[in-house]
């Protein structure tokens, strides 16, 4: 028997609880792995709470970070004993995911632990702190260096923003936080940020050029904010757009694109490949400094995910989540 939080929906409605279940419940997979640790993602959130159509089958157990030990594995390059992490993949929208004590998986969809992190780090960077250096690599991929001016980060507070802030700063960038959480303006500069700016400014229909002020940006909002942000990009500035915090909308021009040169990199960590998730892994081991990922982190229980995950829907949460599944 196993812990998890189980989502259901049925003719009683759309739930998320804490349960009990049997072993043989678990999906197919070619790895059975002992979960430590989870975290708790914006996903999650929309799955948890069923605001955003995020899973796809019922019932689901949702999680799409997870670490842990393998149990037992007839996958060629693992064995029991190894730990490894999982992030995306479908794990906790149509997989049933890491918010539970074992988890059974496809062996193609993990990477090993990186040595330079602890299965609780591990979580703590989760999908989002990947995404975020995803988001960084992106800006360089795309020749954004820290003299060509400053980079914006949206949802800054929030856990992509976070780890982007802290990564940025780390690298040498000048970040510039925006954020509609006043009070955690020196949460912000403790990560790297040097100037925090409100997010209402932001957030708002505006026009289709504005004054050019970003080098680069790291969009985790969408909609308007979006808008705004690839309107005042500097010539040849470049955004990695991830999020759709505000809105899944785009109510934008062309003019920042074929006047000034703009560019627009999407970035999904669902399903990149996995040379570039080796590759952001790898990144994270080099430039995310473990004393500030412990100062965005805050840990919970398994029993405390659904309460939590609510929280994150409302915009409440700091940072990242890492969930203790034991
Ligand atoms: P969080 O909830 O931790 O952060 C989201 C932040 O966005 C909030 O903290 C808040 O920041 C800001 N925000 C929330 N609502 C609004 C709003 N209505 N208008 C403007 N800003 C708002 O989520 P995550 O960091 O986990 O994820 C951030 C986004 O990135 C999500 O949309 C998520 O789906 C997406 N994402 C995408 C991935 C991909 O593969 N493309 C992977 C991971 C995440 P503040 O309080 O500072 O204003």
């Amino acid at each position: 028997m196993f812990k998890a939080i189980l989502i259901e929906k049925d003719n009683a409605g759309y739930r998320a609880g804490l349960t009990e279940m049997d072993d043989a419940r678990l999906p197919d997979g070619d790895v059975t792995v002992r979960v430590a640790y989870s975290s708790l993602n914006y996903k999650d959130g929309l799955a948890i709470t069923g605001k955003g159509p995020v899973v796809r089958s019922f019932p689901m157990v949702p999680g799409i970070d997870l670490v842990g030990t393998v149990e037992a594995s007839s996958h060629a390059a693992y064995q029991a004993g190894d730990t490894v992490v999982l992030n995306g993949w479908g794990v906790g929208e149509v997989h049933w995911g890491g918010l539970a004590q074992r988890a059974r998986l496809k062996g193609d969809w993990l990477v090993p632990l990186p040595a330079a992190f602890t299965p609780r780090q591990a979580m703590a960077i989760g999908t989002a702190g990947y995404t975020a250096m995803l988001c960084v690599l992106a800006l360089e991929r795309h020749g954004v260096t820290p003299d060509k001016g400053e980079i914006l980060v949206t949802g800054a507070a929030g856990g992509v923003g976070s780890v982007a802030v802290a990564l940025l700063a780390r690298l040498g960038y000048t970040v510039v936080a925006s954020t509609g959480r006043a009070a955690e303006a020196d949460y912000l500069k403790s990560l790297g940020a040097a100037e925090i700016i409100d997010r209402n400014l932001l957030s708002v229909p505006g026009k289709p050029l504005a004054r050019e002020r970003w080098a680069g940006a790291v969009d985790t909002v969408g909609s308007h904010t979006l808008a705004n942000v690839c309107a005042a990009m500097k010539y040849r500035g470049v955004v990695a757009a991830c999020g759709l915090a505000q809105g899944a909308d785009l109510p934008a021009t062309v003019m920042p694109f074929i006047l000034r040169g703009v560019t627009l990199a999407g970035v999904d960590s669902v399903y990149c490949p996995r040379p570039d998730r080796l590759e952001a892994w790898q990144r994270l081991a080099r430039d995310l400094d473990p004393a500030v990922l412990e100062s965005l982190t805050t840990e919970i229980g398994l029993d405390e995910a659904v309460a939590v995950a609510t929280e994150l829907m409302a915009g409440q949460v700091r940072g990242r989540v890492v969930v203790d599944v034991n």
